[in-house]
């Protein structure tokens, strides 16, 4: 039996094409096409096996078999050939089907008199929808040219919209994108959301699967690549910073757009009678069901690459930008393999949640996600490939989970968990204008966190008695340019404004590590976390320091004004830092603007050293305010980015506590004014536990305020203290079991 030819295969799409197109009946249809196919490919034998759940695929269509099988015999995922070729999503070629390993006789298709089986799966976007097969008596292995051109035809059947129908009476086939799906990821944001699916990059729908004219094809498809390579090498020219992943990703688009049989498959497939758009989604479709397969992450993350590669060939192939015309559900939740933090900030409030299939806890993404708080999860891994615009999507940040296209009882379940959660944000707007006043008469002063205008709107919802931190960076990470004096100055003026008199301590640029300016020179660090960043930079190269203290001081345009120094690990970075302020100061003094009316300066302790600073450390500075963040992440040597070891101590650890009582204690000895602004300050039980050993001011995500106040309401803190001090004793490595313990005893 001779190799089906390029044109017979192109004949072939041609009139399955028209075979496609007409108006018949579904299943007249499919018996149509398996003719034709077994006709093509000069076989006895051409079956279409189509998915009917997850689990089990069932013959719908043959040319060759029993006609009374149809709908009949039905097999397991992973259950004889066809089975394999479905859990495997590749071909199987066998010259003797019934010695094959796992083969599974059925008889009542009157199969056994054929010896040699090729199977290829059905796949659209790497999701397997059954299995083509065909077979002949002929003893024979089917040649690479045949499995290619089943491939190709296999392809072309994936596009029929109406598969699903062909699947017994009744019976609803597991169709892709349909199915329920629970991803477990990380949380980004806390907060629960349920709404639909918005796609950062939808994916291109392709109408034109079958050409005529592979020569006018292959020239499409090489102008567009054409296109990918310039637009790639601009991508990677433009890339200024440090993020080396970014640069990883564009070198691997760069290796992929110039592959060289990446192009010779497309172009096989071209001459076979895809479209440019078709030969692309078919390599698309074999990175995809790879990607599943390939056990080590790196590789799967190249796969990933070349999938985004594609859609980007797709958009360039089909002319469809981003924009394809479809509306923004509604309650959208923003679906996106990563975002950077300017273009989540212009989506802006409208957004009900995000889930991203990257990410990580201090991305830029994520702070914005913060800022305007909304729900995020990150590390959700598939999400781009399973979702499709407009699916119904239930987001938990608190377990970072996300239920895509979720059953009903799931949804009543989420919906229950969020009324939950609004009754409890009922409570505490009832506590939004009563002290944090413990049982035993001691407030603590509950402070917010802010970074960008869309924070300050909590101000007033949450009950904050003021900003205990205003990360300026934010500022500057999301935009493309250095911001100005002026600009700057205007949004410090409107932060104070909005705050009304209370309150607002702005923290200085605190760039490096992970926040890189997209518009300064990158710097090579091999330890970022502990490289060249915060007030480093600042004391290094003044220059941004000296405008930003201008704008902060012009900003207050007579009006008190705080901020304090990020990072600062010994007493001579705060003098010098302090220097700056007293010298700017001046400066306006003589150009003739008004000053602040009271000026505090202080610093963050972020790293252990200033814990153990002179005395004159303690008495110089206005007041210190604990990164908690850092300094935890460089106490126990843990990286507060790396998943594998951020969450492995415990903040409650009877170490980390004995040091910040040391803090508290060294700030008491001086009159130094305290406060705690790291995550930890907004979670009810460590915030507990600060106040026990002595903090007075902690500054905290604004959703955390109520849960903060309404715990420490319900407590007494001598007592609190009492079973610290008793833990500490115990050689308990924390006092978490002893704390909640207590907890729920003396709360119930
Ligand atoms: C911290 O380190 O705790 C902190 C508040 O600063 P950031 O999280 O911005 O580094
Ligand atoms: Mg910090």
């Amino acid at each position: 039996m001779p190799d089906r030819t390029e044109s017979e295969s192109r004949k072939l799409l041609g009139r399955l094409r028209d075979t496609l197109a007409d108006e018949s009946a579904g299943q007249t249809r499919l018996d149509r096409i398996t003719h034709l196919i077994a006709d093509s490919m000069g076989t006895e034998v051409c079956s279409i096996y189509l998915f009917r759940d997850a689990e089990t695929l069932e013959l719908c269509a043959t040319e060759g078999l029993k006609a009374e099988a149809v709908h009949q015999t039905r097999m397991r995922v992973g259950e004889g050939l066809v089975g394999r070729v479905a859990r495997a999503a590749t071909p199987v070629n066998t010259k003797d089907a019934p010695s094959e390993r796992g083969f599974r006789y059925m008889p009542e298709t009157g199969e056994e008199i054929y010896s040699s089986f090729l199977g290829v799966p059905i796949q659209r976007l790497g999701e397997t929808l059954g299995v083509l097969v065909v077979q002949s008596k002929e003893e024979r292995l089917f040649s690479d040219d045949a499995i290619y051109a089943l491939e190709v035809v296999a392809m072309v059947l994936a596009e029929m919209t109406e598969l699903g129908a062909f699947v017994g009476e009744g019976a609803a086939l597991a169709k892709p994108h349909q199915q329920a799906v629970l991803i477990r990821g990380g949380t980004g944001q806390e907060g629960t959301a349920e709404g639909h699916v918005w796609l950062h990059e939808p994916r291109v729908v392709i109408t034109n699967l079958v050409a005529d004219d592979p020569e006018a094809e292959r020239q499409r498809l090489h102008d567009a690549v054409d296109r990918l390579r310039v637009t790639v090498d601009d991508l990677l020219k433009s890339v200024t910073s440090t993020d080396k992943d970014q640069r990883d990703v564009l070198e691997t688009y760069r290796m992929f757009a110039n592959s060289r049989s990446w192009m010779r498959r497309m172009e096989e497939d071209i001459s076979r009678g895809l479209s440019a758009e078709a030969a692309v989604e078919k390599e698309q479709s074999s990175a995809h069901a790879r990607m599943g397969q390939v056990p080590d992450p790196y590789l799967r993350e190249r796969l990933h690459d070349l999938d985004d590669l594609s859609n980007r060939l797709l958009r360039i192939l089909s002319g469809q930008g981003r924009d394809t015309g479809a509306e923004i559900p509604a309650d959208p939740i923003l679906v996106a393999r990563n975002i950077g933090p300017g273009e989540l900030l212009d989506y802006g409030r409208s957004l009900k949640g995000v889930v991203l299939e990257q990410g990580s806890v201090g991305s830029h993404a994520a702070i914005v996600a913060r800022a305007l708080a909304i729900p995020l999860v990150i590390n959700a891994a598939r999400i781009t490939t399973e979702a499709l615009n407009g699916d119904p999507i239930l987001v938990d940040g608190d377990q970072g989970i996300v239920h895509l296209r979720p059953e009903e009882t799931v949804t009543k379940a989420f919906r229950d968990k969020i009324a939950m959660q609004a009754e409890a944000q009922q409570r505490y707007v009832s506590l939004r204008g009563l002290p944090a006043e413990a049982k035993c008469g001691t407030v603590i002063d509950l402070h917010m966190n802010a970074g960008l205008m869309a924070d300050l709107p909590s101000l007033d919802g949450s009950g904050a008695q003021g900003v205990g931190l205003f990360r300026t960076e934010l500022q500057f990470l999301v935009r493309n340019t250095m911001p100005r004096r002026s600009e700057l100055a205007s949004i410090y003026a409107r932060v104070l404004d909005a705050a009304k008199g209370k309150p607002v301590v702005f923290r200085t640029l605190d760039i490096g590590s992970d926040k890189v300016l997209p518009y300064m020179k990158p710097n090579e660090e091999p330890n970022p976390a502990l490289g060249w960043r915060a007030i480093r930079v600042g004391l290094d190269k003044p220059g941004v320091m000296r405008m930003q203290l201008q704008a902060l001081i012009r900003a207050a345009n007579g009006r008190p004004l705080t901020l304090m120094f990020p990072f600062v690990a010994q007493l001579e970075e705060f003098r010098a830092a302090r220097a700056h302020v007293d010298r700017e100061i001046e400066r306006e003094r003589a150009l003739g603007h008004p000053l602040p009316s009271e000026l505090k300066v202080g610093a963050m302790l972020e790293t252990p050293s200033l814990a153990f600073a002179p005395d004159a450390f303690f008495r110089e500075v206005d007041f210190i305010s604990i990164g908690g963040n850092d300094l935890k992440q460089f106490f126990f040597a843990a990286d507060r980015e790396n998943e594998l070891v951020r969450r492995r101590y415990d903040t409650l650890n009877v170490s980390f506590l004995t040091f910040l009582q040391g803090i508290v204690q060294r700030c008491a000895e001086h009159g130094t004014p305290l406060s705690f602004c790291g995550e930890d300050a907004g979670r009810p039980v460590e915030a507990v536990c600060f106040a026990a050993i002595g903090m007075r001011a902690l500054s905290m995500r604004p959703a955390s305020i109520g849960p903060v106040k309404s715990l420490v309401r319900r407590v007494d803190l001598a007592e609190a203290k009492a079973v610290i001090d008793e833990a500490f004793g115990s050689g308990a490595q924390s006092v978490r079991a002893a704390v909640t313990d207590w907890l729920a005893r003396s709360t119930a």
